[in-house]
């Protein structure tokens, strides 16, 4: 087996302090499974960078008292912006990965590309303004859209939501409109890192079920991103359980996102014109999301009709949740995004029903269907995360200047 590279060490180390907080340097090298000796220079090295310090002494152990390291949260900072149709966000966090400003922010709407990113970006300026932070100690942006992606170009390859976004330049734009590097992420991938992180979750392998105006899936395996071939995988939305159903923006009929997606319940909403009137729904797609929350909301208190289409989504998400499961050997999912904000609790019931009966893992281990801590920003702050991790997250270390954004290499 190969050695890990300096950078490939540097950057692990830097995860593990990132996630457990203080750490000494006996148990950086129990979980690293590295030598005492190499990371003695790593953590040399993260000091000299000013990216770690020492933050005081354990003792009442067995011998000398062990000196405790932690990130120096202020030394950088990074933006993660969830970019959807109908809703977005913004975070901003510390170099530790802690959110320390958000702000939702409308959805791209039908809007084109080269109209709506300059509004993005104004947005970020604002709430980097907000924060007082000064501009070079932002590491950079991840973006975080829809599937599939080209991550290194940085553009999405469908035109959703309109024509205009189909390879588009997305994070070139943006990076020159803002003047900070940018990386593009899927946003349930994004989901998953920022659950990781923020979920407090006691498994390293789970998937996320995630559900903005679409449906997608994301996965962590062994603490691990999955990337697939061409880093979109998990496509959950666009696998098709009907061949006679709808057809769907991706090529295919009846996949899970058009029988299940909040713009299946809201289509069939607007179908019952009783429960339209109702409910004051709008009816438009750049309204798709607010409709459904209308419904869902309906839902929860007590609307039966309402209840009925909101019921059939979380039967058949949960029946999406069992595929995951059983694809990749899972015994937690976690729903994730804003599509969960309103009757998210239904769906854990739904979805938990349908993986006790039907996910292969159950003869083994409890499975377990969980609601994300924050389903309307993990997503975002997946994005943040993403920064971190990246050679981006090591600035002394990177080559000078590079010439162009650095896309995140899944080589
Ligand atoms: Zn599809």
């Amino acid at each position: 087996m190969r050695a890990p590279s300096r950078a490939a060490t540097g950057a692990l180390v830097l995860d593990l302090i990132r996630t457990h907080g203080t750490v000494s340097r006996v148990e950086l090298a129990d979980r690293s499974g590295l030598t005492a000796a190499t990371i003695t220079h790593v953590v040399r090295d993260l000091i000299g960078e000013g990216l770690v310090h020492e933050v005081g002494r354990l003792t009442g152990g067995v011998g000398s008292p062990r000196r405790l390291i932690g990130l120096d949260a202020t030394a950088w900072y990074a933006v993660g912006v969830q970019l959807d149709r109908c809703a977005s966000s913004v975070v901003v966090t510390d170099f530790a990965g802690r959110r320390i400003a958000s702000a939702g922010v409308r959805g791209v709407g039908r809007g084109a590309p080269a109209d709506t990113l300059p509004e993005l970006a104004r947005h970020i300026d604002l709430l980097l303004a907000g924060t007082g932070i000064a501009r070079e100690r932002v590491l950079g942006v991840g973006l975080v859209t829809h599937g599939p992606q080209d991550r290194e170009a940085g553009m999405v390859l469908t035109g959703q939501p309109t024509p205009e976004w189909r390879e588009f330049p997305l994070t070139a734009t943006l990076s020159a409109l803002l003047d900070l590097p940018v990386l593009l992420e899927n946003d349930a991938t994004a989901a998953a890192v920022g659950e990781q992180w923020v979920g407090a979750l006691d498994v390293d392998t789970f998937g996320v079920l995630y559900m903005a105006t679409g449906i997608g899936g994301g996965v962590i395996a062994e603490s691990e991103v999955y990337r697939g071939r061409t880093a979109n995988p998990v496509e959950i939305g666009h696998v098709p359980v009907d061949p006679a159903g709808p057809a769907c923006a991706c090529g295919s009929r009846g996949c899970v996102e058009v029988l299940a997606g909040p713009g299946a319940v809201v289509h069939r909403a607007l179908d019952d014109p009783a429960l339209a009137a109702r409910l004051g729904l709008d009816g438009g797609l750049d309204a798709q999301l607010a409709d459904f929350q209308r419904v869902a909301r309906a839902a929860v208190t007590g609307d039966r009709a309402a209840l009925a289409l909101v019921d059939d989504s979380a039967r058949r998400l949960g029946t999406a949740a069992v595929t995951l499961m059983n694809l990749f050997d899972l015994d937690t999912v976690v729903l994730a995004g804003p599509g969960f904000g309103v009757a998210g609790p239904l769906y854990v019931e739904r979805a938990q029903e349908a993986v006790e009966a039907g996910a292969l893992a159950r003869l083994l281990r409890p499975v377990h269907v969980r609601l994300s801590r924050d389903v309307r920003v993990s997503a975002a702050v997946g994005g943040a995360l993403v920064v971190l991790r990246s050679p981006l997250g090591r600035p002394a270390a990177a080559p000078a200047a590079p010439a162009a954004p650095v896309a995140l290499s899944s080589a």
